[in-house]
């Protein structure tokens, strides 16, 4: 394995029912991702997105076949290997925001850096979070005084409290206008620049052909790759 590989797939297969009766969501995927790619994963709906990005994030341990995460192999660990594995390596980002409703941005993010246990200054952490996503002058609001866009990269900052490595995002952009989605865009790519690795699903074309490379996935299989064309 090269030093700069975060993920190796190798055959990865997922079903979900029983035996008898079952759904076969990935279907022989092999795919490796490299320190500082930014992926897009694009397919119809059904086609085995969300499950593929769970398993990267492990929160789902394949079927068959191998998960390799910076060299480890991920059916070895132990849910709780894996979860510690995920606070201290990896960031979620959803469509939905997923942000408490009745928690201010601050706390929102405070909440995450409680669950990762920080012990450096917290207010100051917050805020420069915070205002790493331009959201410091909205600390103090809550999600339902925020536009979408403001909720979404609030919740950025609250998938950087732990400083992770790799950034899973799904469907990041899909409930935002295409401003608020391009101000997304501009900062998954600033934390690809940092060296961080972002795997992001999208419907959204446009968007995907931000990313470094787009990976197309149908019926569970990978139908190909795009490398999309550097934008003038
Ligand atoms: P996508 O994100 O591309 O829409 P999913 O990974 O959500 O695709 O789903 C792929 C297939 O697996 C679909 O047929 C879906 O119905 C099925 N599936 C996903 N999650 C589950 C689950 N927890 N239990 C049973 N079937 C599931």
């Amino acid at each position: 394995m090269q030093r700069d590989t975060v993920y190796e797939l190798v055959d990865v297969r997922k079903r979900y029912g029983t035996r008898r009766n079952y759904v076969e969501a990935l279907r022989g995927i092999s795919l490796v991702v490299r320190k500082g790619e930014f992926i897009a994963v694009m397919g119809p709906s059904g086609s085995g997105k969300t499950t593929l990005l769970s398993i990267l994030g492990l929160l789902t341990k394949p079927t068959s076949g191998t998960v390799k995460i910076f060299g480890k192999d991920v059916m070895r660990l132990t849910d709780k290997q894996a979860t510690l594995l995920r606070r201290k390596t990896i960031g979620f980002i959803f469509q939905t925001f997923n942000l408490v409703p009745w928690l201010t941005a601050y706390e929102n993010v405070e909440l995450a850096l409680a669950i990762g246990e920080y012990n450096g200054n917290r207010r100051r952490k917050i805020m420069e979070l915070l205002s790493a996503v331009g959201l410091e002058h909205r600390a103090n609001h809550r999600p339902t005084e925020l536009s979408g866009g403001e909720q979404q990269r609030v919740a950025i900052a609250r998938a950087l409290a732990n400083d992770p490595i790799v950034i899973l995002a799904d469907e990041p952009t899909g409930n935002l206008d295409t401003a608020s989605g391009l101000q997304v865009m501009s900062i998954l790519r600033s934390l690809v620049e940092e060296g961080r690795t972002v795997v992001m699903v999208t419907h959204d074309q446009k968007m995907a052909e931000m990313a470094d490379r787009i990976v197309k996935i149908r019926d569970g299989k990978i139908l190909g790759e795009v490398i999309p064309d550097v934008k003038a």
